[in-house]
């Protein structure tokens, strides 16, 4: 089986999926085996149940009257496929990478674009070698425009999702400390985040730059198609605006104030409404979409807990943004709790860059700072130090926080929303 033969039975097909709990109906299921589980198992029941196809790895599963077919490797089988319906498609991709703000950004962006086009978008964080492929094979000819999310933590990989996605127009969020470990340090993650601008670059596609950042900056100096924002020059300028602990901005006197906190959403909201003006969409409905955008995905969210305010930052963290995210804490009125998870993968930088953030915790003065982990608890040694939600969780059920406001933000190991309910 290749894909060229496949393909007119994937076109018939709802939806791709690598779940067996997942599938729907004229669903194509693509058995991987793993370590503990191999899906190829479940492929007869699969199609009873309605699948339109099963791709499996191992040769005994195969049954072509039943659409039943085997292939070396489901995965690299995805990823071609992936390519041979990219090549076919006319819909322009929009790629988004970096540091960190990918899924925020990605959302507004489908958010704005929504206003005025039937836009496709990477589900949830799928945003690796198996969640670029889905992504893209989840586009339908219905489809106007798509967003895809790429993450990374190793140099080539983005390299790698480019030739999946094949992107029209690129986004890289920033270039921060994250994923330190597998890159090598900050520059190998500006080399590393840069391969979209490589991709962009080599194929005269359009990149989106935030001039406010050098390093985007200089590393698109020569391109010759850019859409701008940032600066006094840029082709879009945007002021930044808060209420209420709410990020917003003002383009040309009108103003839009989003449902996230943190003043970083202000770079991901300016690239959202570039993108919106640059296809054609007033602000007026640019401004109504970044309104209506409710984060439900524990990245810079606001809950209301009975007279507390819970800003939730739990589902990842890295230096750069818990730094961002507790400076943005520190302008809250009223007393303030901060409780922070450890920030992982960080390599032989992990206990400074804990350090680093203690410190500058101290220094921004809060009424209470909270830790939760094995490698703050290493660098912190106060009584608030806890090794890992559960012991937060027995501290919690003793003790009350009094501060009006609570943040808490770590990575997504550390999962610190499970204390939420005992706050
Ligand atoms: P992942 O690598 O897990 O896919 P991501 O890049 O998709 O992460 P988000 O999930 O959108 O990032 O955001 C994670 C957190 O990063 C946010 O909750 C916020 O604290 C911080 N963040 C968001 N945007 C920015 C930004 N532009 N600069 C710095 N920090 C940011
Ligand atoms: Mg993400």
């Amino acid at each position: 089986m290749n894909t060229e033969q496949f393909y007119p039975l994937f076109l018939q097909a709802a939806n791709v999926v690598i779940d067996s709990r997942k599938i729907e109906k004229n669903d194509i299921f693509f058995a991987f085996s793993g370590e503990n589980f191999n899906a190829a198992t479940l492929a007869e029941q699969v199609i009873d149940k309605g699948a339109l196809a099963v791709i499996v790895e191992q040769k005994e599963y195969e049954n072509r009257e039943k659409n039943i077919f085997y292939v070396p490797s489901t995965l690299e089988f995805l990823q071609e496929l992936a390519i041979y319906h990219r090549m076919k498609l006319q819909t322009p991709i929009i790629g988004l990478t970096g540091s960190n703000g990918k899924t925020t950004t990605k959302e507004i962006i489908h958010a704005v674009l929504s206003e005025k086009f039937n836009v496709q978008y990477t589900r949830g964080n799928l945003n690796n070698h198996i969640g670029v492929p889905l992504t893209i094979l989840s586009i339908k000819p219905e489809h106007d425009m798509a967003v895809v999310e790429m993450g990374a933590n190793h140099q080539k990989e983005i390299e790698f999702l480019c030739t999946i996605s094949m992107p029209d127009f690129g986004y890289i969020t920033n270039f921060g400390k994250a994923h330190l470990e597998g890159f090598g340090g900050i520059e190998g993650v500006i080399k590393g985040k840069s391969e979209l601008y490589n991709y962009l670059k080599n194929n005269d596609r359009t990149v989106l730059v935030n001039e406010n950042d050098p390093i985007q900056v200089e590393k698109t100096k020569e391109y010759s198609k850019k859409i701008t924002f940032g600066n006094a020059e840029s082709d879009y300028q945007f002021e930044l605006f808060s209420e209420q602990n709410f990020v917003g901005l003002i383009y040309k006197n009108q103003k839009a104030v989003s449902k996230l906190t943190g003043e970083y959403n202000f770079t991901n909201l300016c690239a959202a409404a570039s993108l919106g003006l640059h296809f054609g969409i007033d602000f007026n409905k640019i401004g109504y979409a970044i309104e209506n955008y409710t984060p439900t995905n524990m990245r810079s969210q606001i809950v209301q807990k009975g007279d507390k305010t819970l800003v939730l930052d739990t589902y990842n963290a890295n230096p750069s943004s818990m730094a961002a995210s507790i400076k943005n804490f520190a302008a809250f009125a009223d007393s303030k709790t901060l409780i922070i998870g450890d920030m992982l993968e960080l390599g032989d930088e992990s206990e400074k860059e804990h350090l680093n953030i203690l410190e500058l915790a101290h220094e921004l003065g809060f009424d209470e700072i909270i830790t939760v982990g094995k490698i703050f608890k290493a660098v912190n040694h106060s009584p608030l130090s806890f090794e890992d939600t559960s012991a937060l969780t027995e501290y919690l059920k003793a003790n009350t926080i009094s501060s009006k406001n609570v943040l808490l933000k770590g990575s997504r190991g550390i999962a610190l929303e499970k204390v939420i309910d005992f706050i």
